[in-house]
């Protein structure tokens, strides 16, 4: 396994779930840590926990995915503080299910801005440094739900398959250039994301239920695995679920 050491990884949604658990992973291998997302004040603890747990340095830059600006200054930030993005992890992401008869148009688009734009504004800022570089890793995150289509899924998985197609289009055209992507695709992770979601029969048909869960660091492992492979080894695909389906 290659070290991290004087790497630096920038994740969006750094700030709860699978995005702590990337960035505290990948510190841990010996990267140097760009914290993104939203809330500041959560990435201003999570740097302090990495600071204080890995002798590595981070940084913390607030960061809307769905402002392409956003996505730019940090980049750019992160050149400025580290001189180069070896690590991108589109990972920001909300996963609003409902169904679609009962129209929320507002949280497809809400999908749709953060999942698919945020994701394209992520590989428009930094694409072209890692080109430049001649190296550079993306992870994109997916879902098992860019696989499969459930009731109440659709416009979700939709932003998810999109996810997937960009991961496969970078994978054909990027493999001269000494860029690679992976694409993970977890299955259900215990983290915050299903605490936004606002539809009645959706939460009326997960009440009760009860289904067996991974830990955000389940997935970290995957991330730091792909990007800890030799030069000449690309893993574009990872798939990771819990055993009770
Ligand atoms: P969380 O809700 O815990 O984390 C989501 C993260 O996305 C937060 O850090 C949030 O930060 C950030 N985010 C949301 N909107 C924006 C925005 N506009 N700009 C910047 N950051 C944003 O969920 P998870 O950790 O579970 O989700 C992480 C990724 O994993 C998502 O892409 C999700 O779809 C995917 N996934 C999750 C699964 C699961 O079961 N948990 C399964 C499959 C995939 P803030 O609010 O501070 O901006």
């Amino acid at each position: 396994m290659e070290t991290l050491q004087n790497k630096t990884a920038i994740i969006t949604g750094a700030s709860s779930g699978i995005g702590k658990a990337i960035a505290h992973h990948l510190a841990s291998h010996g990267a140097n840590v760009v914290l993104a997302a939203r809330r500041s004040e959560k990435l201003k603890e999570l740097s302090d926990e990495v600071k204080k747990d890995y002798s590595v340095d981070t940084k913390v830059i607030e960061t809307d995915v769905t402002k392409k600006e956003d996505l730019e200054n940090l980049v750019k930030e992160t050149k400025e503080a580290f001189g180069s993005v070896d690590i991108f992890v589109n990972n920001a992401g909300v996963m609003l299910l409902s169904f679609l008869k009962n129209d929320h148009v507002d949280e497809w688009e809400q999908m749709v801005d953060v999942n698919i734009k945020g994701v394209l504004f992520g590989i428009h800022a930094s694409l072209p440094t890692m080109i430049e570089q001649e190296s550079g890793h993306v992870i994109n995150i997916s879902s098992v739900a860019g696989h499969e289509v459930f009731p109440s899924s659709a416009v979700y998985s939709a932003t998810k398959y999109a996810v997937r197609a960009l991961s496969m289009g970078m994978e054909k055209e990027l493999s001269s250039t000494g860029v690679r992507v992976t694409n993970i695709s977890p299955g259900a992770v215990d983290t915050e994301l299903t605490d936004h979601i606002t539809d009645g029969d959706v939460l009326d048909m997960f009440k009760g239920r009860s289904t067996q869960t991974l830990n955000a660091e389940d997935i970290a492992k995957a991330v730091t695995y792909a990007v800890t492979q030799p030069d000449y080894v690309d893993v574009n695909e990872v798939m990771v679920r819990p055993m009770q389906k």
